[in-house]
């Protein structure tokens, strides 16, 4: 504990809460403090694009804990307050309130903002992001009052967004930028599936689509500009162009950030008392076979267990294979692994009928499995990959073909 200052940690999103819980798990008897600038209690991310949307889950059920729990665990959870310095040499962290904080151990989990729309009209009522829980109310509140909505980006904020307005009976328009939807983080056959999913629903995507404006009424956004002159009337404007990794308060004291503060195996960033964990990270992953930064709530809670472990004393690298979920309509998408630079790929059952997984190739070896509808396939996947086991790609598009017996082959 060095100078008995204890852990703080900046942000109280999935990574910081998890670093603080998983601290008191482990034993960790020191003061812990969290600074979280929004002004509700550490809450899940996830379900805002789904279920909350839609009004299916009451928003005290997304906080991972009542506040209760902080008290009684000897967490110092400041809602509303934001960091502005990290004074390394003194090992303090200043606050916006003019006070500073002494730390053992400061952890960043700062995540990641919104990027913004670079085009005239983004400012109009009505043009809305969707990240925090305050921006999903006020979404909640416009979608209310509008005819048609428009969504900007096609990643999984977009598409899961444009599912739920279809959903609550809105006319929806996805206007995206690249040649192919969600074309960042799946495979070209998985984007043409959704595409596919989305038109069946009544969606109007729009690929290879740039905006140029958002033309506005009486300070009201009312349609999208397209470059080749398209229009699109739209009451409410929902962008997600994806986001950037915050990462002002390390850049500013000096530590090594490229695409997010780069960090070790350990969530160690250059300065031994200064770990970050989460969405604003970039680190080495033993399974990618170089950095990367990854945007998911399993890295955001791994890499805070991680961190915890190392502060707690009881190091552990992090290496867990990456993996992500997304809900659209009635589709359950579940990856693992990461598919980018695959030449190959094999289909296992019935895509037509909408229930398949996508074994992804690179050099013969398996990478990554994508799973519609088929969680069993997900899980078995989890476990092959882990293992480093790879079913050749004739047995992987045998339905008939028992994947589960290369793991018990494997342990014998
Ligand atoms: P995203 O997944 O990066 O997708 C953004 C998409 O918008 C990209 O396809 C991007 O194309 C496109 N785009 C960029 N600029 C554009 C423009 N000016 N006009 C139209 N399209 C444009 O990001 P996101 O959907 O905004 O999600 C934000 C974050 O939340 C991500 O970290 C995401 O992983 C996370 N999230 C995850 C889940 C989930 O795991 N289920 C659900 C919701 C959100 P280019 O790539 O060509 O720029």
């Amino acid at each position: 504990m060095g100078d008995g200052a204890g852990v703080v940690i900046v942000g109280g999103g999935q990574a910081g809460y998890q670093t603080a819980e998983s601290l008191r798990q482990l034993g960790f008897p020191g003061a812990i403090t969290v600074i979280a600038a929004e002004d509700f209690p550490p809450y899940q991310r996830p379900p805002l694009s789904k279920a909350y949307l839609l009004g299916e889950v009451d928003r005290h059920r997304l906080k991972f804990r009542t506040e209760e729990y902080y008290a009684e665990h000897g967490i110092d959870l400041r809602l509303g307050a934001e960091a502005t310095a990290i004074d390394r040499a003194g090992k303090r962290l200043l606050l916006a309130d003019g006070t500073s904080l002494a730390y053992s151990h400061l952890v960043l989990a700062t995540g990641a903002r919104v990027r913004l729309l670079p085009i005239p009209g983004a400012e109009l009522a009505g043009v809305h992001y969707l990240r925090s829980l305050a921006d999903v109310e006020a979404i909640e509140r416009r979608l209310g009052e509008v005819a048609a909505v428009a969504v900007i980006g096609a990643g999984f904020i977009g598409l899961e967004f444009a599912a739920v307005a279809r959903k609550l009976g809105k006319p929806v328009t996805v206007l995206e930028a690249a040649p192919r939807v969600m074309a960042r983080v799946v495979a070209p056959e998985l984007s043409a599936f959704f595409d596919e999913t989305h038109r069946a629903h009544g969606v109007d995507i729009h690929c290879d689509t740039a905006v140029v404006e958002i033309a506005g009424r009486d300070g009201q956004a009312a349609e999208v500009v397209c470059a080749d002159g398209h229009r699109v009337a739209a009451g409410l404007v929902v962008v997600g162009i994806g986001v950037i990794p915050e990462t002002g308060l390390a850049d500013a004291c000096g530590l090594t950030c490229d695409d997010g503060i780069v960090v070790d195996g350990h969530g160690s960033t250059d300065d031994p008392a200064i770990f970050a964990a989460g969405d604003c990270t970039s680190y080495h992953h033993p399974f990618a076979g170089r950095r990367i930064r990854l945007e998911s709530v399993q890295n955001a809670a791994d890499q805070g267990r991680t961190v915890a472990a190392a502060i707690a004393g009881q190091a552990r690298v992090y290496d867990t294979v990456p993996w992500f979920w997304s809900d659209q309509y009635d589709v359950k998408l579940q990856m693992v692994g990461l598919s980018a630079g695959c030449e190959k790929v094999v289909v296992r059952g019935d895509r037509a009928g909408g229930k398949f997984s996508l074994f992804h190739y690179r050099e013969g070896v398996l990478r990554a499995v994508d799973s519609v509808n088929r969680p069993a396939d997900h899980i078995l996947a989890r476990k092959l990959l882990a293992a480093g086991i790879s079913p050749t790609p004739e047995q992987a598009a045998d339905a008939d073909f028992k994947l589960k017996d290369l793991l018990g082959a494997a342990s014998a």
